[in-house]
């Protein structure tokens, strides 16, 4: 498979990167035409146009082309939202408002729901190890701590702030892109990542370290945005949320990792569907962009701030909140998704559509 060949000339100066293949299945690149995006959420990025395909095999989305690696520090700002949010971090006094309370309650209670029914707790008569890639300030690593208090809890994290941070509270953090970070094989019995699939060059070598670092029994748990859904139907062509553009470079729905997991050896042991309120922030936020203006638009959606909290934001997302339960209950399907792998071989599932369920999880962070 050969991908990522590079290009610099005649995008001022901002590197390309073409991946000659799909990178789930193989099939022939570039895929069927689905619709282009730009940035709109910050200012000092890029102003060009990404053209998104879809694999007509195993319905994988991507940009193609897509930034190469060597722009991440353009497309990821000093001021990109990730690395300074804290939506259930407490403050210096160690304490968490009522709203962050109420969010942290809510993730603890979300994690455990997922991962519990699937994780062996006691078979082995050691702590579990955990790793979180991705992990930001720690946040998710301290609420899994708090479930299971004799676990290790370790991270990857790119960012040096948040290294920090989450060390500060007690994580083992490895700073770096998860692809080149050194880890023991074989040795952690549970790894999740929030929202950071989507970001990566490789997603098919990513998965594949996952299950290389996975103990014989653990388990990933991969959550990432769902193409799947009613809204991505309806503004694939330019403005869906999710595309987060032109950060989130591959795009997933439960099918496509039917494709990978056969391909990495790995079992699916639930896929199902969650709201993310806050795509539809960023979906206002595109539309009113190109009808009246960023100005306005930057008013009415704030497309960075949005996580720091406040009236507005608690309005906003609460309405959009309502509004993907609602399409959750309509269609079975949201804008996120969850996976939970093991290692196994994957089959042919023919029971994908009873996979989605309506679940509790919305206000999660979307990318890290
Ligand atoms: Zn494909």
């Amino acid at each position: 498979m050969v991908t990522g060949q590079k290009e610099s000339s005649g995008n001022g100066g901002f590197s390309l990167s073409y991946d000659s293949q799909c990178l789930v299945c193989g099939a022939a690149a570039p895929g069927q035409p689905v619709g282009w995006v730009r940035e709109h959420e910050y200012r000092t990025t890029t102003s060009l146009t990404f053209p998104v395909v879809r694999c007509p095999d195993c319905r994988l989305v991507y940009l193609y082309p897509r930034p190469d690696i060597a722009e991440l520090s353009t497309i990821y700002p000093p001021d990109y939202y990730s690395y300074h949010l804290s939506m259930n971090a407490p403050d210096r006094t160690g304490k968490r408002s009522f709203v962050q309370s109420l969010f942290y309650r809510q993730q603890r209670k979300t994690l455990a729901a997922k991962v519990l029914p699937f994780l062996k707790v006691h078979a082995h008569g050691r702590p579990l190890r955990i790793l979180d890639v991705g992990c930001g300030i720690g946040s998710q690593l301290d609420s899994l701590k708090e479930m299971l208090p004799n676990s290790h809890t370790f991270g990857v994290e790119i960012n040096e702030l948040a290294v920090e941070k989450a060390r500060a509270r007690g994580h083992h953090v490895a700073r770096g892109r998860f692809e080149e970070v050194e880890l023991p094989e074989a040795s952690f019995d549970l790894i999740i990542s929030v929202h950071v699939i989507e970001h990566v060059a490789r997603p098919d070598l990513f998965l594949h370290k996952c299950r290389q670092l996975l103990t014989e029994d653990g388990i990933i748990l991969i959550e990432t945005p769902n193409t799947d859904c009613l809204d991505f139907k309806l503004l694939k062509n330019k403005h869906w949320g999710g595309y987060h553009a032109p950060r989130h470079w591959y795009l997933f729905e439960a099918e496509t990792f039917q494709h990978l997991a056969k391909r990495l050896n790995l079992k699916i042991l639930q896929a199902r569907s969650y709201t993310s309120s806050v795509f539809w922030n960023w979906t206002c936020h595109s539309l009113m962009t190109s009808v009246v203006g960023r100005k306005v638009a930057d008013a009415l959606f704030p497309p960075v701030t949005i996580f720091y909290g406040g009236i507005q934001s608690f309005m906003l997302l609460g309405f959009f909140a309502v509004l993907e339960r609602t399409l959750l209950l309509l269609t079975g399907k949201a804008s996120a998704l969850w996976i939970i792998f093991s290692k196994g071989t994957e089959e042919t599932t023919s029971d994908q559509e009873s996979a989605f369920r309506v679940c509790d999880s919305d206000l999660r962070e979307p990318c890290q």
